[in-house]
Parts: C-alpha cells; sequence; structure tokens
C-alpha cells in the first residue's frame, strides 16, 4: 500500500482513448473510484459499442478531449503520433495532463506535446484483464508512473492519483522516468519475454526433431512444459523453481544452461540494448510500420508456418482444459510495447 489517493483528480474529467485490454480496465476502474471518465473512440470502431455496453459516456477522441482535465492514451502506440496531431493538440487544455502507459511515442518524440500540458505516465505491470479483477477484488496491480513534462507545477500527484485510480496504489506504485520504462520494456519483451524465450523454444524444438526424435515428444518437453517451469518463476523467482525439479535437473542446468546461453548471448543482448537506446530499434520500427509492414508480415508468416505450431495445434486439440474455460489470450499480455 501507497498513501497516494485519488484526490487530486476528485473534481478532474479524465478521458481515455481507447478501449482495449488497458483502456477498458483504466476506465472502469476510475469510474468505479468515483471518478468522472469519458471514453474516447473512433465512431463505430471495434470497441464502441463495449464501451457503451460497459455504461459510459463515448465520444469522438476530439470531443472526448474538450474540456477534459486529464487524457489518458489508450491506443496502441504506432496510432498516437496521428491522434495526438488531429485530436489531442488541438484540443486539449492547458494545463490539462497527457497520460500514457508506454513512453515509447514521447521518448523517441513522434510525439512532441504543448508544452502547457503535463506528461506524466502510468503503466500498470500486468495485462488489462488483471488490472481489472485485481481491482474488483478490492487489490491492485504494481504501477510505474513517471514525469516527463510539469507544466501545472501539479504533474506527479495527477499521475500517483490517476494510479490510485486504477488500484496500482493498493499495491505498490515505482516511480521511473520515460527514457527508463520504454527502454526496459522494449528489451524485455525483445531479448527475454517474445524474441528470446519463443526463440529459445524453437530451436531447442529443432535440435530434438533433426535428431530423429517424435516432434509430438519434443513439443511437450520445449513448449509445453515451459509452463510449469514459468508458473514457479512467477510465484517464488529461480528458487522456487530450483526446489520444485528434481536434483538431476538442477544439475543440467547448472552444467548445461550457461552453455546454451553463455557470455556471447550477453553480448548480443548488449547489441540489442544499445540498437534500442541510440534510437536504430524505433526508426526501423517506424519506417516498417509506414511502409505498411512487409516484413514484419513475411517474418510472422514464417513463425506461424514452423512445424512447431502444425504439431502443436494438434497436440492442443486434445488437451480438453485448453477447450473450454479462461485463457490467457483472452487477457491479452503486453502487445507492441
Ligand atoms: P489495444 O490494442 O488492446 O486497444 C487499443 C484500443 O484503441 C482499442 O479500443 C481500439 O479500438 C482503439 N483505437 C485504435 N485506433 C484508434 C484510433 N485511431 N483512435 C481511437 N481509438 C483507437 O491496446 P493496449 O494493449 O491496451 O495498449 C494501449 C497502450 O497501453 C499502449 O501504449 C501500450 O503500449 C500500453 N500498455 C499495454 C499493456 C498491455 O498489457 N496490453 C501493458 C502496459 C502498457
Ligand atoms: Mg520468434
Amino acid at each position: 500500500m501507497t498513501t497516494a489517493t485519488t484526490d487530486t483528480l476528485a473534481k478532474a474529467r479524465i478521458a481515455v482513448l481507447g478501449y482495449g485490454s488497458q483502456g477498458r480496465a483504466h476506465a472502469l476502474n476510475l469510474k468505479d473510484s468515483g471518478l468522472d471518465v469519458v471514453v474516447g473512440l473512433r465512431p463505430n470502431g471495434p470497441t464502441w459499442h463495449k464501451a457503451v455496453a460497459d455504461g459510459f459516456h463515448v465520444a469522438e477522441p476530439a470531443e472526448a478531449v474538450r474540456g477534459a482535465d486529464l487524457v489518458a492514451v489508450l491506443t496502441p502506440d504506432m496510432v498516437q503520433p496521428t491522434l495526438y496531431k488531429q485530436a489531442i493538440e488541438p484540443n486539449i487544455k492547458a494545463g490539462a495532463a497527457l497520460l500514457f502507459a508506454h513512453g515509447f511515442n514521447v521518448h523517441f518524440k513522434q510525439i512532441e506535446p504543448r508544452t502547457d500540458i503535463d506528461v506524466i505516465l502510468v503503466a500498470p505491470k500486468g495485462p488489462g484483464a488483471l488490472v481489472r479483477s485485481e481491482y474488483e477484488r478490492g487489490r491492485g496491480v504494481p504501477c510505474v508512473y513517471a514525469v516527463h513534462q510539469d507544466a501545472s507545477g501539479h504533474a506527479e500527484e495527477k499521475a500517483t492519483a490517476y494510479a490510485a485510480g486504477i488500484g496500482g496504489a493498493r499495491a505498490m506504485l515505482i516511480k521511473t522516468d520515460f527514457k527508463e520504462e520504454t527502454e526496459t520494456d522494449l528489451f524485455g519483451e525483445q531479448a527475454v519475454l517474445c524474441g528470446g524465450a519463443s526463440e529459445l523454444v524453437v530451436k531447442g524444438f529443432e535440435t530434438l526433431v533433426e535428431a530423429g526424435y517424435q516432434p509430438e515428444i519434443a513439443y511437450y518437453e520445449v513448449l509445453h512444459e515451459l509452463k510449469l517451469i514459468v508458473d514457479l518463476f512467477y510465484e517464488g523467482g529461480i528458487t522456487r523453481m530450483l526446489e520444485f525439479v528434481s536434483e538431476t535437473a538442477q544439475y543440467g542446468d547448472y552444467i548445461s544452461g550457461p552453455r546454451v546461453v553463455d557470455a556471447a548471448t550477453k553480448e548480443r543482448m548488449k547489441g540489442v540494448l544499445k540498437d534500442i537506446q541510440d534510437g536504430t530499434f524505433a526508426r526501423n520500427w517506424i519506417a516498417e510500420y509506414q511502409a505498411g509492414l512487409p516484413n514484419y508480415k513475411r517474418l510472422k508468416q514464417a513463425d506461424l508456418e514452423h512445424p512447431i505450431e502444425q504439431v502443436g495445434a494438434k497436440l492442443r486439440a486434445r488437451m480438453a482444459w485448453l477447450q473450454s474455460g479462461a485463457k490467457t489470450s483472452q487477457a491479452p499480455l503486453k502487445k507492441v510495447g
């Protein structure tokens, strides 16, 4: 628990732009915290009806921004610069706050906000569905927060009040800055979470299959069972994982882990980090997006066609527990950013 409260925003009108993973969770939690929320969306866009059904006043982004004291930008990162130019910059009040849940566009100067507004960041360390479900249980998901620009003299209070409104202050607030949030977030998803983990799994699968083992067995050993390990990491770190695996598995971990992921891997991780820090990654990604995603589509197709996906689909169809009930994929984790 922290001492942050929603007081600073008690009389504020909050416009939440975007009603996806984060937007819906933030809007509902802020409303349930007693704050005045309007949702800004493209007319008849995919989530307009959902926001109306949830009881919100929904308006076009420009209209939602007019009169708002805090504007939370919770659309996909790549559409934010145009949204800022068209709907926010001409309409946001002097002294109002512009809030992001990821620092990408501000840090890499794709959005250069007007100097008469506050620019802040509140990023929950979890997917939107968890931000909502924890709030409903009277708890919250820890948040990082930051101030990029303080025009009103109250930017930090607004950030912590917003974090309190979405429930984060019930858990923990960690102060950061836009640079740290952006660079660490990109590094984590590239080197470890999405890129690193998926490549490790695929290379392990290929190694076994090329050595003549059955793909079905390989799938279970290198992909399926990863969940057990990740759950242990999540609950109690590497300590808990080591407590729950056999002595043989532990010995193999100590001897073979550093053979696979070694000092050379770490050097290449540093290369990934350098490309993030010096703006190379951002520049390439923005150019790729503007060109209509040609490489992104090609690389994605190759991932989807990999044999591990063919065998995986067949095996998962026989896992009855996956055919019913809530899946993580209905509570999307971070997409880009
Ligand atoms: P999302 O893709 O789930 O939802 C996007 C929403 O924006 C949808 O409601 C969509 O209809 C709407 N939208 C799209 N284009 C629009 C436009 N031009 N104008 C108005 N609305 C538009 O997005 P998300 O994953 O919730 O990400 C939102 C922000 O939160 C991003 O900055 C992201 O980096 C950040 N973030 C996400 C997570 C996560 O768990 N998903 C975690 C931390 C931070
Ligand atoms: Mg991959």
